[in-house]
């Protein structure tokens, strides 16, 4: 095995790792490890008075449960292993908190930042259309959603190809997540991977077991957090963690450097800097740092990989000094530094489960979408009229007023960004407790990771075997 294996190679140990731990039929381990299909698609685009072919994949990793889901990247340095990796992450992920989805993941090789809207408009469309004609993506089948370089704007493209091939499918709109919420999308799914990882970590910190296994004491107040990159994932995080739970931000990695301040960072006004000037580089604030990798070294309570794969590696792992890492990114753990951080207890809350909000809130979209109903829609002023009724009754029985805030409490009624997070936090303690159970019931798993990977593959192949291996 190469040094630092790839992410492919990666993922593929961490799944053996666990499956071999596992009483499973013969060939199946096998099976659930593969992509069962990879489309790999060439499409052309007219692009400033010539035309230029772009390379574009789907992996449709699982289908023991259909929709097949997964997000689309956009990235220059992408390739057909690394959308596989993703892809197998995808199945792993939605088994563990019982998104009912089979696994898949997409890329077009392209950078972003070297087009205009509308070339990035045309880029996607085409891809898209290749994606209906060639890849069965369907509301039932296969059903893409954001990823690095995607977002609300381009989810809308796609969803508006479907359209034109499908103008009869009443469906549509479920064909795509991470949608605007005024675009058929749902409140809550821009800042849901964020949010998932906040409720995880909250989880972790209800386990004193946990919390003492990884050397810490106490709450999530004041602890002492790095976060690499401050993009979808990492902002949301970061911010919430900071601004809800009283945690200080002591380091940002970005691509140009790191942020550093034993005192705490601005979270948004660092955001804000990287807005206006690309990166982090000339922020005021706090001490800048041009080797950004080394502050992933720093001493902190708890390290957020939250940019790319790979980052935490054979060679940096063993300077590592964070108690706990909660993996925002997919796979920037590799397969080798995870085993030295095992050794080295390290306690790490992995991407397998971590990072789930996401596809959680894309499926609670998928749901509002082939509902055709806002969630709370039917009952809300249903619940403020029993609120009220409460209130009415209580003031009879007592002769006294009901005080304001008792009041405000009683009568507010969930709206949909309320419903959301609910199920959101509900799942993710869920499946952290599951993972726990998993843990104790095969203590050989010794870490969250395998015995997630362990949930995940009973999961999985219990759906095979349930439905049968059928040709
Ligand atoms: P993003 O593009 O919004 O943010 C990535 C951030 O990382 C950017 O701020 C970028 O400047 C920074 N970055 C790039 N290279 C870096 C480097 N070498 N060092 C430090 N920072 C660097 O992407 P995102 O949606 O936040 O996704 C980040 C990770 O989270 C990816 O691994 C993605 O697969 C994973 N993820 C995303 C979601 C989601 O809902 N967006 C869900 C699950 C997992």
């Amino acid at each position: 095995m190469a040094r630092n294996s790839t992410f492919l190679e990666s993922v593929d140990r961490m799944f053996s790792r666990a499956a071999s731990l596992m009483d499973l039929p013969p060939g199946l381990a096998d099976h659930i490890r593969e992509c069962n299909v990879v489309y790999q698609l060439r499409f052309p685009v007219e692009i400033r008075g010539e035309i230029r072919t772009f390379r574009g994949w789907r992996a449709i990793h699982s289908e023991h449960r259909l929709p097949t889901k997964g997000g689309i990247r956009f990235s220059p340095n992408v390739s057909q292993s690394e959308v596989e990796a993703l892809a197998a992450l995808m199945s792993y992920k939605c088994a563990i908190v019982d998104v009912p989805f089979g696994g898949a993941k997409g890329a077009v090789e392209v950078d972003p930042r070297e087009y205009t809207e509308e070339e990035l408009e045309r880029i996607t469309r085409r891809f898209a259309a290749d994606l209906v004609r060639k890849a069965r993506l369907s509301p039932s089948l296969d059903v893409p959603g954001p990823d690095m370089g995607t977002g609300p704007r381009e989810m809308g493209w796609i969803l508006d190809v479907y359209k034109t091939f499908h103008p009869d499918d009443v469906n549509a709109a479920a064909v795509v997540t991470g949608k605007r919420p005024t675009a058929s999308g749902i409140r809550g799914r821009h800042e849901a991977t964020g949010r998932g990882l906040q409720y995880a970590l909250r989880e972790f910190f209800r386990h004193p077991d946990d919390v003492k296994k990884a050397g810490l004491e106490g709450g999530l107040e004041g602890k002492r957090i790095i976060v690499q990159g401050l993009g979808n994932v990492g902002y949301h995080v970061a911010k919430f963690l900071q601004e809800e739970d009283g945690a200080k931000i002591i380091g940002i990695v970005e691509w140009d450097g790191a942020l550093v301040d034993e005192n705490g960072l601005d979270v948004e006004s660092v955001k804000q800097h990287i807005m206006e000037h690309g990166g982090v580089k000339g922020y005021g604030g706090a001490t800048y740092v041009e080797n950004g990798a080394s502050v992933l070294e720093a001493e902190c309570d708890v390290l957020i990989p939250a940019a790319l794969e790979g980052q935490i590696t054979e060679e940096n792992a063993p300077r590592i000094k964070a108690k706990v890492i909660l993996e925002g990114a997919n796979g920037p753990t590799t397969a080798g530094a995870d085993e030295i951080l095992r050794r080295r207890g390290v306690f790490i809350i992995p991407d397998v489960y971590a990072n789930a909000g996401g596809v959680t809130v894309s499926y609670f979209e998928w749901i509002k979408n082939l509902s055709h109903i806002r969630f709370g829609r039917l009952e809300r002023r249903f619940e403020e009229m029993r609120g009220q009724q409460v209130i009415q009754a209580l003031e009879e029985l007592t002769g006294q007023p009901v005080p304001q805030s008792i009041r405000d409490v009683l009568t507010s009624a969930a709206g949909e960004l309320d419903l959301v997070r609910s199920g959101l936090d509900d799942t993710m303690r869920n499946a952290y407790n599951e993972i726990k159970e998993t843990l104790a019931r095969r203590p050989e798993a010794e870490d969250m990771r395998t015995a997630a990977y362990m949930l995940a593959i009973e999961k999985i192949s219990r759906a095979y075997l349930e439905h049968g291996v059928w040709p």
